[in-house]
């Protein structure tokens, strides 16, 4: 956003009216903000919140304020995180999020999540105020506000248990993913962006085994072109160093609006135009993507995966297109190659009926996704949150066949829904057959710790 011009430029014409820089910069977001907040798409208005994160983190600057925003080990406690904050916070010294909007499917929930940092969302009007203690229990999804002294020794208690345990399972991370028996599973990481592999050694895992895209496309921004994307695809790919690194197009739509690109309002639900469907309708920017792919395929083991397939002809079209980019690619002289193309099986449709994607390269199975629809719970309604159980025997099943359908006609089979970073859930997706995971980087010792005992 703030490589937006219109936004600067307006800045800019202030303070040539010989406003301070940072009465201009204030003034101008403060307009942008109001526009947002009034745009009658829910989605939109709650952008106002980045809006104000930008604005707030540049007067920060502005005002020469150079310490950390937010002290290390403190608790943040508010409607909801600006995702730049949590990434200027340093959490190594521990530290937790308490909200009270938020989702588990938002994007600070999925850095939280790959952190390791405990955090709980939908407190509402729970949480009373400020005090000097509290403690925040992600696993129990529980905020305990001044808690007595008995509470705090049994939470210290049990964090040092954690703590034991955490330090078990880091002996695992370096190591294969081996079940009691010594039967492997392979083990991916789910990533959202190229700066998370940084602190990550890709001999700890089997590679990456979903990628989210729309992790690149900023709302407020011009979309990435081909030889940006093209940069952030192969720096993933020479990361991995030969090991898969499975890219899934852009999915935007439901819980991930992008201006300018998904539907508005009411238009913009999780049932509406959102993954394949969007991408399918709007070809130029699934081109644009599919030929930097293409690109950058030459770098490694790359996979393209397809979001939100509902039917085989999403898929066929698909395969048209790409072939076409590579074509065009190739009459334009550049180097690239064709990567195989695989689903999502995150729609009850696909699910129930995998025979029919019997030209898919590989299936992954989304449980979150998968969830919601099975169960008719909203991913990002807290009221609904205790439906959206992954562990359910309507999924466990639809996970079996899906597994059993690609084994008996050698269709790889991963599963790279959060559930299966959750060491209760693992005994069942083995006993569903499963074979492949792909899990938060946090997760990777304590998931091969778990395999390891049963
Ligand atoms: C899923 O739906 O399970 C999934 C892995 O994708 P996302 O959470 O990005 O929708
Ligand atoms: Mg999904």
């Amino acid at each position: 956003m703030l490589q937006d011009d219109a936004l600067k430029a307006q800045a800019f014409a202030v303070v040539e009216q010989g406003s301070s820089a940072a009465d201009a910069w204030w003034n101008t977001l403060e307009n942008e903000i109001a526009e947002y907040v009034s745009s009658a798409d829910e989605n939109f208005s709650a952008k106002a919140a980045d809006l104000r994160d930008i604005r707030d983190r540049v007067m920060r600057t502005l005002e020469g304020e150079t310490k950390m925003p937010m002290q290390s080990g403190s608790i943040f406690v508010g409607e909801d995180l600006p995702p730049t904050l949590f990434l200027e916070t340093d959490w190594s010294q521990g530290g937790a999020i308490a909200l009270k909007g938020g989702s588990s499917s938002g994007h600070v929930a999925m850095l939280a999540r790959s952190r390791g940092v405990p955090m709980v969302i939908g407190l509402g009007e729970a949480w009373p105020g400020t005090y000097e203690n509290a403690i925040v229990d992600g696993t129990a999804g529980l905020v305990h506000p001044a808690p007595p002294p008995e509470l705090i020794a049994a939470y210290a208690k049990r964090s040092a248990r954690d703590a034991e345990h955490r330090d078990a399972d880091r002996q695992f991370l370096m190591q294969p993913a081996l079940r009691r028996d010594g039967t492997r599973v392979d083990l991916q990481i789910n990533i959202a962006s190229v700066e998370e592999l940084g602190q990550l050694d890709p001999a700890s895992c089997d590679g990456i085994g979903l990628m989210r895209s729309e992790f690149l496309f900023r709302d407020g921004v011009a979309l990435p072109n081909e030889d940006e994307q093209y940069r952030a695809y192969r720096a993933m790919l020479e990361w991995a160093n030969g090991k898969p690194v499975t890219i899934r197009t852009l999915d935007v739509g439901g819980d991930k609006p992008l201006r300018g690109l998904t539907s508005e309002g009411k238009k913009n639900s999780f049932l509406g135009l959102r993954g394949i469907r969007l991408l399918l309708a709007r070809p130029e920017v699934f081109r644009t993507q599919l030929k930097a792919l293409a690109r950058a395929a030459i770098h490694g083991n790359l996979k393209i995966m397809l979001p939100m397939v509902t039917l085989p002809r999403e898929l066929e079209q698909s395969a048209v297109l790409l072939d076409q980019c590579v074509s065009e690619l190739q009459s334009e002289g550049k180097v690239c190659s064709r990567p195989s193309l695989g689903i999502m099986v995150e729609v009850p449709a696909v699910a129930i009926a995998p025979e029919l994607f019997a030209k898919a390269a590989f299936f992954s199975i989304g449980t979150n996704d998968l969830t919601q629809f099975v169960m008719a719970s909203s991913r990002d309604e807290t009221s609904a949150a205790d439906l959206q159980d992954a562990a359910h025997p309507a999924i466990a099943r639809l996970i079996a066949g899906v597994t059993a359908y690609g084994r008996a006609n050698h269709i790889p089979v991963s599963l790279c829904g959060d559930m299966a970073s959750v060491p209760e859930n693992l005994p069942l997706l083995m006993e569903a057959g499963v074979t492949s995971l792909s899990v938060a980087p946090a997760a990777l010792a304590r998931v091969k710790s778990a395999l390891s005992k049963i």
